[in-house]
């Protein structure tokens, strides 16, 4: 694996890969790293594909200070992951790698409606930041194949947006990967690894909730079942931020099952000062 920490040498060497015919994916990752990451890589791993993985701790992105202070680092373990799983490239640019004339400088999109709701409305500029930071990596790797989690639902659609924004959809094809989980069923997460113990034993009451919502969606009434869900997260000692179910196609939110639209319910809550998210497609 090589390791860069400046955009100009990765550029140059990524040049020489694709001017040989070379394909090259990549995985935008924040590091500290799990088993949801690497299902990425494996994913973005293959014949003749120069495999990329970033790790960067945006600070653009964060709209809670102490949640980016916090926001846990585990380099060298993710370096030997990485080489473990086959990774060719390793980008690991600083803040003024990424931001040379500053984060002000640096392009940044409008993704309009998505960042209203959900994760937009709860977490101001935070989408702003995500579509600043990858746009930059786009320039950066000009990969052609993106590989995303759909752990974060609603970023997916930012960033499918976008690729369509910077009109690369003809250039760059973005691959939606799975939720990796653990046995519990909580998504994995960095986050996960800031958990206490009686935090960790109750966080799989969010994939338990997902679960219910989906079980009901053919015959339920989801104001019963969002109700009966706040009360459990409530229970459990999180606070919910929302429990919502959307159109999977427009994420336009539903205040009831639609068996004839494509669904998905999203959750966002707090379990003492750490925030977890996950989703689930209904049909
Ligand atoms: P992050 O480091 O949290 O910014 O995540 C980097 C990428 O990994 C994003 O595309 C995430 O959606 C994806 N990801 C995070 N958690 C999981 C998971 N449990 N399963 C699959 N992909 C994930």
């Amino acid at each position: 694996m090589v390791i860069f920490k400046k955009a100009e040498g990765l550029i140059r060497y990524l040049l020489k890969i694709k001017e040989k015919g070379g394909f090259v994916s990549f995985v935008p990752t924040m590091g500290a790293l799990h088993t949801g990451h690497i299902s990425l890589l494996n994913e973005a791993n293959g014949e003749g594909v120069t495999s990329v993985v970033s790790i960067f701790v945006n600070p653009t992105q964060f709209n809670d200070k102490s949640d980016y202070e916090q926001y846990p680092i585990t380099i060298d373990e993710d370096i030997t992951e990485l080489q473990e799983n086959g990774c060719d490239v390793l980008f690991l640019p600083s803040v003024t790698e990424m931001y040379p004339d500053g984060d002000d400088a640096t392009p940044s999109f409008d993704f309009g409606y998505l960042e209203t709701i959900l994760e937009g409305a709860h977490r101001p500029g935070h989408f702003k930041g995500v579509g600043q930071v990858v746009g930059r990596f786009l320039d950066i790797v000009q990969p052609d194949k993106m590989y995303i989690g759909q752990k974060d639902y609603q970023q997916c659609m930012v960033l499918t947006s976008l690729i369509k924004q910077k009109g690369l959809q003809d250039k760059v094809q973005v691959v939606i990967c799975d939720t990796k989980r653990a046995a519990d069923g909580l998504a994995l997460s960095s986050r996960n690894k800031r958990l206490t113990d009686p935090q960790r034993n109750v966080a799989g009451t969010i994939y338990q909730c997902l679960v219910s919502i989906r079980s009901k969606a053919e015959d339920g009434n989801f104001k019963v079942v969002h109700k009966e869900s706040v009360e459990l997260l409530e229970a459990k000692g999180f606070v919910p931020d929302y429990v919502a179910l959307a159109d999977a196609n427009t994420l336009e939110l539903l205040d009831e099952y639609d068996s004839d639209r494509k669904m998905v319910a999203l959750i966002a809550a707090k379990i003492g000062s750490i925030r977890l998210i996950d989703n689930m497609l209904l049909n």
